[in-house]
């Protein structure tokens, strides 16, 4: 019976261990998607925060593209340092933005594309034109200057489609990393939201294994105690007493066993009542239990019928035991008109021991202890008596 208990209970923590590893896993899991979703979401914003730069440094292209090709015209018209120094520093800035812009690496190969063999190309060129102008009106070739004066204006033309070409493009890169990152998000959300849910399904289960546990182990206490006394039945006595029989083979020590009865208890309930005699039977068994205290166990035998199993190493000698049983009995003064000359309730007790022996056996031990009892009730009840070890 013990080994079967046992195997259930394994059983049961084997679950909860089950449950408990697939726990922590979860929430492992959690925090690794966690941090991996948020890793995507940086990334994203990184994309962002780079391309809102370039986006800038494009958009700057054709305005600074003007305003070189403004400056020269200037100069051409007018032959005057101001205009060349205001080419020279736009000139600056240009260099500057296109650095910018050249910093773009794979992950915008269209913008790359755009940048390389559209805009630059253009960019020489005008550059190579505006040279040319500058040239011209140095070596004071004034008219001929004057005549391709309007001729930059073909480039810029050709540039505002490259430039509305980047535009596009940036927009797109743009919009493509705020999706990445509101998808990654708003996964992110969803499996935390699962995880959890599955975490908070998993702690039901565990709850619900362990209340089961619980109303097992209720269970189990019920099928070894006494509904009316609370105290352990025939079957937990059986079963102790034959594990404590086996022990002692082997150990060599010594059982003892205490058979006690109500003196008189059919006369009792036949004067007061069956639910006073159960009242009386409670207090009874109470009152034995508390006077073997942790030397033994106290077990309700059979209707008015107690048995008390000593530990083989007990404290105090079996008959003191029974004594201060027989006395606390009789100290709760619990009237009984009928049962002359006490006229209180009493109990009778047989004591018996085993020595350990190899032909000696379980029944031999009961029946010593029961022939005592016999002889107490022969020599008048409200006493001990000692019968032969076994
Ligand atoms: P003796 O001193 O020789 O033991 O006399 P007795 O009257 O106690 O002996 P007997 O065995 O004739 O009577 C036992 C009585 O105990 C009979 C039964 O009605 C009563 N009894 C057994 N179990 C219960 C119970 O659970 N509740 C109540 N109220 N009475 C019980
Ligand atoms: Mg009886
Ligand atoms: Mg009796």
């Amino acid at each position: 019976m013990k080994k079967g208990r046992d195997a259930v209970q394994t059983k049961f923590s084997l679950l909860q261990r089950y449950l408990l590893i697939s726990l922590m896993a979860l929430f492992l899991t959690s925090v690794w998607s966690y941090s991996a979703f948020q890793d995507i979401e940086q990334e994203n914003r990184r994309i962002v925060e780079e391309a809102i730069p370039i986006a800038n440094a494009a958009s700057e292209l054709l305005r600074l593209l003007l305003d070189q090709e403004l400056s020269v015209r200037g100069y051409t018209y007018n032959q005057d340092t101001l205009s060349l120094e205001q080419y020279e520093a736009t000139k600056r800035s240009l260099a500057e933005t296109i650095q910018i812009i050249n910093e773009l690496d794979d992950r915008h190969p269209v913008m790359q594309e755009l940048i390389q063999d559209e805009a630059m190309p253009l960019i020489r060129q005008m550059e190579m034109f505006h040279k040319s102008q500058i040239r011209l009106v140095e070596s004071g070739d004034i008219d001929m200057a004057n005549a391709r004066r309007y001729s930059g204006i073909a480039y810029i033309n050709q540039f505002r489609a490259v430039d509305a070409a980047i535009r596009e493009e940036i927009d797109k890169i743009i919009q493509q990393a705020s999706l990445r990152s509101d998808t990654a998000s708003s996964s992110a959300k969803w499996v935390i939201v699962i995880v959890v849910g599955i975490a908070l399904l998993l702690l039901m289960t565990f709850m619900h294994t362990f209340r089961l546990e619980r109303s097992k182990q209720a269970l189990i206490h019920r099928s070894l105690h006494d509904a009316l006394t609370g105290i352990w039945n025939r079957r937990a006595f059986d079963e102790r007493f034959e594990r404590m029989w086996e022990e002692v083979a082997e150990t060599g020590d010594v059982i003892a066993l205490l058979l006690l009865d109500i003196d008189a208890f059919k006369m009792y309930n036949d004067t007061y009542g069956h639910l006073a005699g159960d009242a009386c039977l409670e207090r009874v068994a109470t009152t034995i239990a508390k006077a073997v205290g942790e030397d033994g166990m106290t077990a309700r035998y059979g209707g008015e019928e107690f048995a008390v199993l000593l530990r083989p190493r007990h404290a105090r000698q079996p008959k003191e035991i029974a004594e201060c049983i027989r006395q606390a009995v009789l100290k709760l003064n619990i009237p009984h008109e009928g049962y002359q000359p006490l006229r209180k309730v009493s109990v009778s007790i047989g004591v018996a021991e085993h020595a350990p022996a190899p032909d000696s056996e379980k029944a031999d031990l009961i029946e010593a202890a029961d022939r005592a009892l016999y002889q107490a009730k022969r020599s008048g009840r409200n006493r001990v008596s000692i019968g032969k070890a076994v």
